[in-house]
Formats: C-alpha cells, sequence, structure tokens
C-alpha cells in the first residue's frame, strides 16, 4: 500500500500535538532539541522549525501572520514567501575577538549576517516586549511547529508531488529528492513553516520527528520541555488527552483557523491576572490579556475555554477534584505522549533522527 495520502479520503489516523501555554516559560529547550537534531547542515543555518516566540510580536518569519496563503472559500491562495532576513538569517559571532584576543570588555559579542552586515532581525528579536502599559502589560510565549495540517495547501501547492500527507499517521511528510525547489509550499502556508535550504536547492519543515514515532519515542521538542506541556498522540484515542482536551473538554483550539488547513497542533489559551484600574484597585471584568487578542489567534471560542478552565479551578479550591487540571498539571511525563512513551536510548540501532538521542538530546 502506498504510504501517501490521497487528500479527499484522508489518513487512516491523525498524530496531533497539544501546547499549554499556561506553562511555557519561553525557555527554548524545544527549539534548541530540534535544532540540535534536524538542523545543523549547511543552508539550514536559519531553520528553527520549532520556534518559540513572545505574543503579541511580529514574531519569526517577522509578520509572518500577514504573508497570506492558506485556504480562502475553499480556494487555495499563494502568499508571498519569506526571505532569508525574515527568518532572521543565521548569524556568526567574532569568538576569535572576542576570547582570544585579551581586549575584555573592549570587545563585546557581535552578530554579524551572511553578507557580513549587522543583523535586522532574529528568531526571538522582540522576546518578551509583548504589548499594554505598566501596570497592565502583558506576554506570553508561543511555541509554533508545522501543524501537520488536515488540508496541507503545502501539499496541493506543490508542483512536483514531494509534499505529501502519510496514510498511516496523517503527518505531512516532503521527498526531498523529488523537491524540484519551487518553494510554492513556502507562498502557501500560511503558517510560514517551511524554510529553503539555499545549498542543496530544497523546502525543508517539521517532520514531527517521523523516525522517533515509529520506535514509540516523542518528538524531540516534547521530550525534551521541562514545562511538561506538549502533549503527544492520536486525536482519535479516545482515553488520550489530546482527545479531551480538544473534543471533550474542548479547552485546546487551533490557531488561525481561519486559514483553512485545518492544523492538528492546538493550544491551551493562557489565562492571566485581572486588570488593574488607575487606582489599582482589580478589575474584575477584565483580564490583562485582551480577549480580542486571543480571539484574533485562537478564535472566537477561546472565551469559552478560559471559562472552562476557570471554573475548574475554582472547583479545585473549593475542595473538588478536576480531571481536566490534573490531566494539565501532568504528575506522570508518560501521560504526555500517549502510545509514544519509549526511551530513545532503548532503540538500537537508533535510526535516522534520534542519532543525537545518544549525544545528549534527549
Ligand atoms: Fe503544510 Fe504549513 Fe500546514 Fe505544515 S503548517 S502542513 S507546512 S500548510
Amino acid at each position: 500500500m502506498s504510504d501517501r495520502s490521497d487528500i479527499p479520503n484522508g489518513p487512516k489516523r491523525q498524530v496531533a500535538m497539544v501546547f499549554d501555554l499556561n506553562k511555557c516559560m519561553g525557555c527554548q529547550s524545544c527549539s534548541v532539541a530540534c535544532k540540535r537534531l534536524w538542523t545543523r547542515g549547511e543552508g539550514e543555518e536559519h531553520q528553527w522549525w520549532c520556534s518559540v516566540n513572545t505574543q503579541p510580536g511580529r514574531g519569526v518569519p517577522r509578520d509572518w501572520e500577514q504573508m497570506g496563503g492558506g485556504y480562502r472559500d475553499g480556494r487555495l491562495v499563494l502568499g508571498s514567501k519569506p526571505t532569508l532576513e525574515e527568518f532572521g538569517g543565521g548569524w556568526s559571532f567574532n569568538q576569535q575577538e572576542v576570547f582570544f584576543r585579551g581586549r575584555g570588555q573592549a570587545a563585546p559579542l557581535r552578530p554579524r549576517t551572511a553578507e557580513g552586515t549587522p543583523p535586522t532581525w532574529g528568531p526571538n528579536w522582540d522576546e518578551d516586549q509583548g504589548a499594554g502599559e505598566f501596570p497592565n502589560s502583558y506576554y506570553f510565549y508561543l511555541p509554533r511547529i508545522c501543524n501537520h495540517c488536515t488540508h496541507p495547501a503545502c501539499v496541493e501547492a506543490c508542483p512536483s508531488g514531494a509534499m505529501y500527507k502519510r496514510r498511516a499517521d496523517g503527518l505531512v511528510l516532503r521527498d526531498e529528492d523529488r523537491c524540484q525547489g519551487s518553494q510554492d509550499c513556502m507562498r502557501a502556508c500560511p503558517y510560514k513553516k517551511i524554510y529553503f535550504n539555499h545549498v542543496r536547492g530544497v523546502a525543508q519543515h517539521c517532520n514531527l520527528c517521523f523516525p522517533r514515532l515509529e520506535e514509540g519515542v516523542a518528538p524531540v521538542c516534547a521530550r525534551n520541555c521541562p514545562g511538561r506541556l506538549a502533549f503527544v498522540g492520536y486525536l482519535d484515542d479516545e482515553d488520550g488527552p489530546i482527545h479531551k482536551l480538544v473534543n471533550v473538554w474542548r479547552v485546546a483550539l487551533p490557531l488561525h483557523a481561519e486559514y483553512g488547513t485545518e492544523p492538528n497542533v492546538f493550544y491551551v489559551p493562557p489565562l492571566s491576572p485581572y486588570r488593574l484600574n488607575e487606582d489599582r484597585s482589580i478589575d474584575t471584568g477584565n483580564m490583562r490579556i485582551p480577549l480580542e487578542y486571543l480571539e484574533s489567534l485562537f478564535g472566537p471560542d477561546v472565551g469559552r475555554a478560559l471559562e472552562t478552565l476557570r471554573s475548574e479551578i475554582h472547583a479545585v479550591r473549593a475542595g473538588g477534584r478536576s480531571e481536566l487540571l490534573d490531566t494539565l498539571i501532568v504528575y506522570a511525563w508518560k501521560s504526555l505522549f500517549g502510545p509514544f512513551t519509549r526511551e530513545p536510548a532503548t532503540v538500537t540501532p537508533p535510526p535516522t533522527g534520534l542519532a543525537a538521542s545518544q549525544e545528549g538530546t534527549r
């Protein structure tokens, strides 16, 4: 049987992820683990398949939400193609001057682009800036990977059949031997999570660590998250946390569902403290993060999702129990990963994508 799913019938099952934004501290452990495992080659310097940006912010690639792509009225729309500069490029530093020429603090580290000029953007250029005025300023972190969409615009746009949706688990993968470098996938993806390798002339993107999944090991971003906020599993596993968070409790929502690709990465939206009035009294009618802003990211259901979380918190504070909160707290790490709880060190020989497990990336 072909490994490829024809999109109209769809895959047999769908692997999905849920990120709980209330627990993300922006430590970048996921980004660094992914970088270390997958994008250390030539032409991959600017590639961060997993990126964590501060919201509100311009993100990476810069202003990606304004770049277009996805579907409008069911029709594929090609947006713009992010440039290397908008991705932040890959920087080099003057380490020799700083560390080995005895100049002390007279020689600080200076990043330079591939052209030797000071960079004008980077993967976390606006980190922790956020929005709002003191004492009501706010921000939160948003981890982003490829959404392994149910209707992947990248697959429809690919003229050479290199991009495909896998039948067994719904992953959106690419056959690099078929890629002709048209970069139409980059234009079509509304999340701008495809990168172009200018050295090899091929597109590259998050493959959800498929060699690890095939061995029962969770993706490296999820396993390396110290906050235990990244759930992985099958969307149709009725006993698993993903199904319950998305379909039963409905507190995990897709990002920018209006793009029309039906993403399979979901987010538990961030709660925030109440706003303070000018006299520093508490405005119990409004949260610090404006609801309108959250709705612009996660859609009109976000207020209901936050209300569900709040009422569960109140129930626990009143002495009750909450299966929802117990699920989100994650007392045991294995409860995050459904069928993907195997230790990578037990896989021998390590398949592609597990090699770095032997070098300290879990
Ligand atoms: Fe394709 Fe972008 Fe969806 Fe990933 S997020 S499947 S690259 S359209």
